[in-house]
């Protein structure tokens, strides 16, 4: 039989978003050119393409959300929106040349490890095959909605649409029901609040939000920055630096985040004035065991006339309603689900098959698990852009991802001059690395701050996606490819 690979290339990356992006443009600066970037979308962007939900934003500041080798000192605000951190990938492909090597519309259906060949063969949607010595995937941890399971949901008779896969639905003189009150609905909830008719939104767990500080960036400000890059550097440092400040409150201590507490009330107290409602929305577990969302425009939100916070959990749901447990039923025209992404889950079933048929679907079902966030034994020559337990509850991911792709460029160097063919983790390695991390995840809390959150993995309870500390630690960690730790190959 005649092989069906014919295209050949060193890399290949999935993904588009911050870190397919982010790795291309490093190889490129390596003077590496043979490698392609395939995604799914007609656009790049990752999350910031595909989310475009009302009020899509960022809640971490923009100078510190961007890369630290790509800085733009033309933010427009503190943090940009969706379209403006979209754009700033879009210049990133201009800047470092990317279009000759980017694919749209390439949405990767398989990647099968071929022990024989010691590549990897990589088939899309449209049945087009490519090989490639090694794969870098940065298909994100956020990228599969996550659909709640609620009995009478197919039932439903109107529009049903998820925070995700918003596409510029019109609300108005409807009656909307959002389910989920998470970092997107606290986003959305404010800028659809006027436009529908009534808006019930459904809470299962009140989060902590705090105030949040955007303002616009001067223009002359913007102009010392272009002029003065340090000065840029200085302020992402700072803010950086502010950020890394929150880790104590969440891994030694929840007391030491007493000031984020404080805040955090003060900031219910003054923009909800009647006590019923306040009740509603008073978490009873510690801060930041769930993310800790950012916002000064949700609860006043919440004060309209037509819009009701119901915690009643949801019974189930008819054609033309959402009933709660007190049998109350709340008619409405159209559900709108912000019930957040399969993070513990995020390879499908049948997508990465490893050695031996392993797929990795399978290898992760009690929870997703690698080496330092970035290999996973019996997928050789495989590394992952925000892997397992690389995700933050404090800080900017971009640092995370800069780190992985340091370190991905060393190992690749490591091979190419060492002329080895392929490499796998050792089993002992990958072990040891996640029994240590789990034991620093146990203290923290995350784990131990009595409340439920898409960081725990639903069967294994166990922390799958946060790393445990400062981010300059991981830094520190991934400043060299620990050969050791690994098995190679270097002939056929
Ligand atoms: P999320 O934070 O996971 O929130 C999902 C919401 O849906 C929660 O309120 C959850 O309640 C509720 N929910 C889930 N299943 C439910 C069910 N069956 N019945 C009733 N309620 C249900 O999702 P998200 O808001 O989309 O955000 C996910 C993550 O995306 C964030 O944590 C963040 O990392 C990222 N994000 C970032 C930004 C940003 O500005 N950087 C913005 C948006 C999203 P429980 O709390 O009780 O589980």
């Amino acid at each position: 039989m005649s092989d069906p690979f014919t295209e050949h290339k060193k890399l290949v990356i999935i993904g588009a978003g911050f870190g397919g992006i982010g790795m291309a443009a490093r190889l490129v600066q390596s003077g590496e050119r043979d490698f392609v970037l395939l995604e799914k979308s007609d656009g790049v962007g990752g999350t910031w393409w595909v989310n475009r939900y009302p009020g899509c934003a960022c809640d971490v500041p923009s100078h510190l959300y961007s890369f630290s080798f790509a800085p733009n000192p033309n933010w427009s605000r503190r943090f940009a929106p969706r379209h403006e951190i979209q754009a700033y990938l879009e210049q990133c492909v201009r800047q470092f040349n990317l279009n000759g090597h980017l694919h749209l519309n390439r949405a990767v259906r398989t990647l099968r490890w071929d022990d024989r060949h010691r590549h990897w063969q990589i088939a899309d949607q449209h049945g087009q095959t490519i090989t490639a010595d090694f794969v870098i995937s940065a298909i994100g941890g956020l990228s599969r909605p996550g659909w709640p399971d609620i009995p009478g949901m197919q039932s439903f008779g109107g529009q049903v649409i998820h925070s995700q896969l918003w596409h510029g639905e019109d609300l108005k003189n409807q009656r909307v029901a959002v389910i989920g009150t998470g970092a997107s609905a606290v986003q959305f909830v404010p800028q659809i609040a006027h436009e529908a008719k009534q808006l019930t939104i459904f809470q299962r767990t009140p989060n902590w939000i705090l105030p949040r500080p955007d303002q616009a960036i001067s223009s002359a400000r913007k102009k010392r920055f272009a002029r003065w890059p340090w000065l840029q550097k200085l302020a992402r440092f700072g803010i950086w630096l502010i950020a890394e400040c929150r880790v104590p409150g969440l891994m030694w201590s929840n007391r030491l985040a007493w000031g984020h507490r404080l805040l955090a009330r003060r900031h219910l107290r003054r923009q909800i004035p009647n006590p019923e409602l306040r009740k509603k929305l008073t978490p009873d577990y510690a801060i930041g065991c769930k993310r800790v969302l950012l916002s000064s425009d949700y609860y006043p939100a919440l004060m309209r006339t037509n819009v009701e916070l119901i915690d009643t959990p949801i019974a189930c749901i008819e054609p033309d309603a959402v009933v709660d447990a007190s049998g109350r039923r709340h008619t409405i025209d159209m559900l709108i689900l912000a019930t957040g992404f399969r993070a513990t889950e995020p390879v499908p079933r049948g997508m990465i098959i490893g050695r031996d048929d392993q797929d990795l679907h399978q290898t992760w079902r009690e929870g997703p698990q690698a080496y330092r966030g970035t290999n996973v034994t019996g997928f050789p020559n495989l590394f992952m852009l925000l892997g397992p337990n690389t995700a933050l509850g404090h800080n900017s991911v971009v640092v995370m991802i800069e780190a992985q792709i340091d370190y991905t460029l060393k190992a690749l160097e490591y091979m190419q001059q060492n002329q080895l063919v392929s490499m796998d983790i050792q089993p002992e390695a990958q072990r040891r690395y996640n029994d240590r991390l789990q034991r620093k995840l146990a203290r923290s809390v995350w784990n131990t701050g009595s409340c439920g959150s898409w960081y725990l993995h639903p069967q294994s309870g166990l922390n799958t996606t946060l790393w445990p500390g400062f981010t300059w630690q991981y830094r520190w960690l991934m400043r060299r490819f620990r050969w050791k730790d690994f098995e190679f190959d270097s002939e056929f």
